[in-house]
C-alpha cells in the first residue's frame, strides 16, 4: 500500500510502457515489505535535465535509466563509479546525501546470472562476443574484470568492434574477428555471448551465427530473454552445449539495483519468478 511514508524509485525512459521493471521491482518491495514504490516515467531526451532536477526536488530515492537516456544522463550526475565509467553508461542512480551517484549493474547483473546458473570458472573462459553496443560493453568490461582469459569480438560494424577492443585492451587479451573468421574464433572458445537483438522477437528464426559453428563444449548463452529460448540457444541445446538465457541478466541487474537503493538483499528468486510467469503469458 502506498502512504504518505513511500519511498518512490523509478525508471526513465522513452518509451517505457513495455518494461518489466516496473511489475518486477514492486513484486520485490511488496516481498519485502520495505516501504517502496517504483513508477516508470517516460521522459523525452529533451526533457531529460528537467527530470534529473526533478529527482531531487521531489525526493527521489533512485531510478533506473534505460533507452535512451543511459549516456546522455552520465554529465548531469554528481559521481559516476569507475566501471559504470569504464562502461561508459549508467542504469542505475543512487541519492545519497542529495548527491546522485551513477551505476551500472548490467555487468555485474549477467556475471552473477552466469556463473549462478551455469557454474562456470570465470578465469578458464576464452569468450567470443557477438555484438558490440552497449549491452556487450557492459558485460564485456565486467567480464575482462573479472579475469576472462581472452575476449574476441564478431559485430557487423567494424568500427564500433574496434572502439570496443581497443578500450579493454589493458585490461584483457583482446581480438577482433574479422569476416570470414567467425567458425574459427568460435571453434576453440568455451563461452559464446549474443549481445546483439537478432533472434529477438518477433524474428525468432534468426541467429547471429551459423548453427554449424556451435559444439558442445561450449556454453551458449545469449542476453535476449524474449523468447526465453531463443533459436541460438535452441540450437546449441540440441548439440549437447550448455545454455544460459538473458532472463538472469535482467532479473539481476534489477536486484542488484534494488541492493543499491535499500541496502538489503532483494528477494531474487521472487523477481524472476514474477518474470518468467509474464514472460510465459506473453508468448501464449
Ligand atoms: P545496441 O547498443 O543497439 O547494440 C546492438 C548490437 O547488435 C550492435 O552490435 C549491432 O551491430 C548488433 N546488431 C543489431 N542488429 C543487427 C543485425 N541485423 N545484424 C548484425 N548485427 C546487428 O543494443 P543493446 O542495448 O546493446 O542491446 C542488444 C541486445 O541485448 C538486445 O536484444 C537487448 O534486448 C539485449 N539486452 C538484454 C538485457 C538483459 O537484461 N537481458 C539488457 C540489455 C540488453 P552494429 O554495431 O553493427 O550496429
Amino acid at each position: 500500500m502506498i502512504t504518505s511514508k513511500t519511498q518512490l524509485v523509478g525508471l526513465f525512459g522513452h518509451p517505457v510502457s513495455h518494461s518489466q521493471s516496473p511489475m518486477m521491482q514492486n513484486a520485490a518491495f511488496s516481498e519485502t515489505g520495505l516501504g517502496y514504490a517504483y513508477a516508470a516515467f517516460d521522459v523525452e531526451p529533451d526533457n531529460l535535465e528537467d527530470a534529473v532536477a526533478g529527482i531531487r526536488a521531489l525526493g527521489l530515492k533512485g531510478i533506473n535509466v534505460t533507452i535512451p537516456h543511459k549516456v546522455a544522463i552520465m554529465p548531469m550526475l554528481d559521481e559516476i563509479d569507475p566501471l559504470a565509467k569504464r562502461i561508459g553508461a549508467v542504469n542505475t542512480v543512487v541519492i545519497e546525501d542529495g548527491r546522485l551517484i551513477g551505476y551500472n549493474t548490467d555487468g555485474m547483473g549477467y556475471v552473477r546470472s552466469l556463473v549462478e546458473e551455469t557454474g562456470i570458472e570465470l578465469e578458464q573462459q576464452i569468450v567470443t562476443m557477438v555484438g558490440a553496443g552497449g549491452a556487450a560493453r557492459a558485460v564485456a568490461f565486467t567480464l575482462a574484470e573479472k579475469g576472462v582469459k581472452e575476449i574476441r569480438i564478431i559485430n557487423r560494424s567494424l568500427e564500433r568492434a574496434t572502439l570496443l577492443a581497443e578500450s579493454l585492451k589493458s585490461i584483457v587479451s583482446t581480438r577482433i574477428v574479422e569476416q570470414g573468421e567467425g567458425k574459427e574464433a568460435i571453434a576453440d572458445a568455451s563461452l559464446l555471448i549474443n549481445t546483439t537483438s537478432i533472434g529477438m522477437l518477433p524474428n525468432v528464426n534468426e541467429m547471429p551465427v551459423p548453427k554449424e559453428w556451435l559444439h558442445d563444449q561450449l556454453t551458449v548463452s545469449d542476453l535476449i530473454y524474449n523468447p526465453l529460448e531463443t533459436r541460438l540457444l535452441a540450437e546449441a541445446k540440441a548439440i549437447g552445449a550448455r545454455v544460459h538465457s538473458g532472463v538472469g541478466m535482467f532479473v539481476n541487474q534489477g536486484a542488484l539495483a534494488f541492493e543499491l537503493w535499500t541496502g538489503k538483499k532483494a528477494p531474487t528468486e521472487a523477481m524472476r519468478q514474477i518474470v518468467l510467469s509474464q514472460l510465459t503469458k506473453t508468448a501464449e
